[in-house]
């Protein structure tokens, strides 16, 4: 069976020596030598300075919305992974969308500020599939209007943009280390933060507002990673030239196998070094798409429709038409692209997805 993605699992015992150390500290969670190690490295890594981990992907946003005390409406995307949308609900702001553009799949800046109102406070756009937003117009924009800026960013490990790291755009960037991303920790992910003050404040409220045992400096939530998770993530991080090395390959055979007189690839941002965490394909309708997708299913083989549906459907939301978003989402296609995927087996999906487009 080929899913869309396969967890890189690290040698055995390379992890449990990491592991190990925890067992000899007895020790496995509030922020351990084995958290503080991985956000060094990490932060070194990726060249960003600001780097908080966590526990997952999805609470860094919440406490970034928090951090920021944003409050009425926040623009953003509807093609995106439910995170993004939820995280604003759930924190009691109102997500206004905005639609994406056709080739790069990000929020499409031109329509931003049409959808700016009185009530807007920020903007929360997501770098889709590790493509980054138009970030210098959006950027603009927020100056212009006095908003903040996040970036759902949790498909961008690795990924620089105009020679920095995606992770330094924004007030505050977010990355998730789950299972399914290009790095991983099983579960986990991190707050990115551009000035020293917010990364304070960030960090209080990732572990309940404490200030040393006794203290509290405000209001906090507990987003800790713990010692078992940054154990996982110090086993993986030492692969990670070869993963993504390995999954460019993926991504240059599906370039130069699939036909792509009726099928559409992502465009990704100039500038950008990019680091081939998903490969989406667009059909030209929904009926195309079912159909490959049905004709991989019968090899084993498991795309995903991601993301499907769209945000500006889900029922907590008010509905809006987003025309590009709309049909993006009823024709994309994620192939897997796996660190070892071998070539008759990227054969085969090309030549199940070429039949399916040539004969319709
Ligand atoms: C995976 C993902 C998240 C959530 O991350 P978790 O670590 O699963 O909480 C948020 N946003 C996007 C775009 C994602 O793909």
């Amino acid at each position: 069976m080929i899913n869309v993605t396969k967890t890189f699992l690290p040698p055995q015992e390379e992890y449990n020596a990491i592991l190990k150390r925890a067992w000899d500290n007895n020790w496995i969670t509030n922020r351990g030598a084995l958290v503080k190690e991985l956000e060094v490295k990490l932060s070194g890594y990726l060249g960003a300075p600001n780097i908080i981990a966590t526990t997952n992907g999805t609470l860094p946003l919440q406490i970034a919305i928090k951090a920021l005390e944003l409050k009425g409406e926040i623009i953003t995307t509807p093609f995106s992974y439910v995170a993004t949308t939820s995280s604003i609900v759930w924190e009691g702001c109102t997500p206004v969308f905005v639609d994406i553009h056709p080739d790069y799949l990000t929020i499409d800046e031109t329509k931003i500020e049409a959808a700016i109102t009185d009530e807007t406070s920020a903007i929360l756009a997501t770098h889709v599939f590790g493509n980054p937003c138009e970030v210098d117009a959006i950027e603009a924009i927020a100056k212009k209007y006095h908003l903040k800026v996040i970036y759902d960013a949790a498909h961008c490990f690795g990924v620089t943009y105009k020679g920095k790291s995606v992770f330094n755009y924004g007030d505050v960037s977010t990355c998730s280390f789950h299972a399914t991303k290009v790095f991983h920790t099983g579960e986990g992910g991190a707050l990115f933060a551009n000035t020293e003050e917010l990364n304070n404040t960030l960090f209080y409220h990732h572990n309940f507002g404490h200030k040393g045992a006794l203290d509290f400096q405000g209001l906090g939530i507990n987003a800790k990673m713990s010692e078992l998770q940054a154990a996982m993530g110090l086993a993986v991080l030492p692969y990670m030239e070869m993963i993504l090395v390995e999954r460019k390959k993926v991504v240059d055979f599906y370039n130069e196998h699939l036909d792509f007189f009726k099928l559409k690839a992502i465009k990704i941002r100039e500038n950008t070094n990019w680091n081939h965490s998903y490969y989406p394909v667009v059909f030209q309708n929904e009926k195309q798409l079912l159909k490959a997708e049905k004709a991989l299913n019968e090899q084993d083989i498991f795309p995903r429709r991601y993301f499907y549906p769209g945000l500006n459907t889900l029922d907590y939301v008010s509905h809006k038409t987003m025309p590009v978003s709309d049909i993006v989402v009823s024709q994309v296609l994620c192939l897997p692209i796996l660190f070892d995927l071998r070539n008759d087996e990227l054969s085969l999906i090309c030549t199940i997805i070429n039949n399916v487009s040539k004969n319709f």
